[in-house]
Order: structure tokens, then sequence, then C-alpha cells
């Protein structure tokens, strides 16, 4: 089983892979050892059956000594546990029904009556509540439209901070990856804390009185709307391709930084396809323009992703140290240090590269290469 023939054969099972219920499907977590076998096994698993990786993001990441999270179809689960059981592979179920899981996230009864921090709001009720966030707080927040979605939605931008002269800004984005509700419901969180905490909170008031705040709160908004309405497991966006009968590209795998090299796919129908050519997406385009426009205000960027406790820094298509590794190392310190931690959220797996947790002082993303202090979690 090579690598192309692992992806043709997955790319084809992708193809078919919408709407459904995921009743039964269960997510393992196994682990790579040093031998080579082990992983020519997760290829064989990954090429014959609907595995979906959670971690890594794709087959191609997949490296000795880490761990391996997927989901895997209810028809095929005994299968794939067995071809790890009489080849000696450790793994555990993660979930047993991933559907009973998902059930629970409308088990509330308030869905209905509209915006909540306390549950899951789709795309209507978040647009709403921008308007409503800039209309209730005029002194604090105001919106604007940095472009529109590939299906015509208007991509909302909140500026959260006091009015002042030369003020720099954090950028902050939401809702790259359509299937990790909690990235936009945390960008909501923030907003809502910011807001009622100005002029109470000491920390807070000098941050807004001195820092405006950018935060987008859903960038893949097609993506989110697909989510809500036909496949609650998409990641993609949800544009078209020349010459492919599939859907969507990675936004996260998109920009002008070693675009399309480590950790990406050519391949249109596959989870981290890189898309056509670099902000070939109107998403990431209206991002980048957006960034590339105020990057004399902008000194941090933050874009907020769901699965594994993780801090990750900028620049990890490369083994070379980042220019500013002494920086990135001594905020890692630092926000460690302040995360209220609850227990049996385990930030120790906090590393420096998204792709190999085994590369020392490297740092983290594709999404942007102009030099600025970009974090990821
Ligand atoms: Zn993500």
């Amino acid at each position: 089983c090579t690598h192309s023939s692992c992806q043709q054969v997955s790319s084809c099972l992708a193809a078919g892979h919408t709407g459904y219920l995921m009743e039964g499907c269960r997510v393992c977590r196994s682990r790579v050892g040093r031998v080579a076998i082990t992983y020519v096994l997760m290829c064989l698993i990954y090429s014959s059956f609907q595995v979906d990786f959670w971690h890594p993001d794709s087959i191609t990441q997949i490296k000795p000594q880490t761990r391996v999270d997927f989901r895997v179809e209810a028809d095929n689960s005994f299968d794939v546990e067995n071809i790890l059981e009489q080849n000696g592979m450790e793994y555990e179920v993660l979930i047993d029904n991933v559907q009973a899981l998902l059930d629970t996230q409308f088990d509330s009864n308030i869905r209905s009556t509209g915006h909540s921090y306390n549950k899951y709001n789709n795309w209507e009720m978040i647009a709403a509540w921008t308007a409503d966030m800039a209309a209730q707080n005029p002194d604090l927040v105001s919106r604007s439209v940095i472009g529109n979605t590939f299906e015509g939605r208007p991509m909302y931008l909140l500026k959260v901070g006091k009015s002042g002269h030369n003020k720099k800004a954090i950028f902050i984005d939401c809702g790259f990856h359509a299937r990790e509700w909690i990235s936009p419901a945390f960008c909501q969180w923030f907003v809502k804390e910011a807001v009622e905490t100005y002029g109470k909170d000491e920390l807070m008031t000098r941050l807004l009185t001195n820092l405006d705040f950018f935060v987008l709160p859903v960038l893949n908004i097609d993506g989110y709307v697909y989510t809500w309405t036909k496949n609650r497991m998409w990641r993609k966006t949800r544009s078209k391709h020349a010459g492919s009968s599939c859907i969507g590209t990675d936004p996260n795998r998109n920009f002008d930084a070693a675009w399309c090299t480590v950790g990406a796919s050519k391949r249109p129908c596959d989870d981290t396809y890189c898309g056509s050519a670099p902000e070939s997406e109107k998403e990431t385009k209206a991002l980048a323009d957006f960034i590339r426009k105020h990057l004399s205000t902008i000194k941090a960027y933050l874009t907020i992703h769901s699965y594994s406790q993780m801090l990750l820094f900028p620049y990890s298509y490369t083994y070379d140290q980042a220019k500013n590794s002494n920086e990135l190392t001594k905020k890692q310190g630092c926000l460690t240090r302040s995360l209220p931690v609850p227990p049996n959220c385990n930030y120790r797996e906090l590393v420096n590269t998204v792709y190999s947790e085994d590369i020392k002082n490297n740092t983290t993303h594709q999404a942007k290469k102009e030099g600025k202090n970009f974090i990821g979690s």
C-alpha cells in the first residue's frame, strides 16, 4: 500500500461521504510504534474503510511514536478493530457511538428560543448576534463585513475595544473547520466576556482601553451551515472545483505560506485539500486581505480550533527555527502558566508544532507568513 494508492482509494470513498448519520460510528485511538509495519497497517485501514482522521488531520501526517485518533463507520468498526488486534496494535475506543454524543448537543429546550452562550448557535443566530452586540454596545463594539463566502454569505467581523488613537490590535478568528463547533462558541463567549467585564475587571478594562480585538466569529460559514443541515462531520469550505465532483477546500491549508507542502493534499476529495492556488477560497482571501491591510496595527493573530489541548506556534512546515522563536517560547510559558486548566483537561500536550510532535523549537502554521506572533490552538 503506497502513499498514492492509499490516497486514491480513500478519495473515492470520501466522494460519497455526505448526508448520513453517525449512528454507531466509533472513534478509536491507536498508537503508531517504531516499526514501519504499523504505519502500513494504518495505511491499509485508511484505504479499505471510511476512516476519518481526527488526529493528525491526515494519513500523511502520521509519524512514528505518535497517537492516531480516527472515526470509523459502524459497519466497518468490527473489521478495523480486528485488523488492529490481529496485528498486535494497541487501541482504545474513545467514543463508542458518535451519533449518541452528537444528539446530546441538541438536548437543550432553549435551542429554539434564540441565541445562547450555553449552547451551539446556528449561523442565523450568530449573524443576528453580531448585529445585536454592536447595537447594544456602541461604545465598545462595531461590526463590519470583510467579504462574502463562496455561497454569498457576508463575513461579519466585530471590532471590540474603546475608541482611541493609534491603537494596536489582536486578531482572533474562529470556525475555520466547519465541524469544530466549540470554536465559534469560543469567539462569541470572548466578546460577551469583553463587554460584560469592561469597567469591572481591571485586566479586561486595560486590554480594551489599549488594544482593539478583531473577532471573526466564523470564517468558514458555508461549511458551518452545512454541518447544521447535512453532515455534522464536514470540515472544508463548500466551493466547487473544475474537473472534480468533490466539494470544498481546507481553508487552513489555503494560505500563501509553504502552500500545499507539509500536511496538505492536492486531491480535491481529501479533507486536507489545499485548493487550486493560495487564497483560492473567497473566505481565506478576504481574511488575508484584511490582515494585509491592517498589518501595521495587528500585533498578534490567534486562530481557534478544536480537538486536543494544544497551543501551536506558526511555521511548522519547516524544521528551521522561527526568527522570533525565543519570544514565542517566552509567550508560550506565560500563556500556559496563566491558563486556568480544569481537572481532566491536560495542556501538557502543548507542543511547538502541528504536524510532528517530535520536532523541537519549531513553530506552526501555514496560515500567515508575515512574521507576526501568530498563535493557534
Ligand atoms: Zn481545525
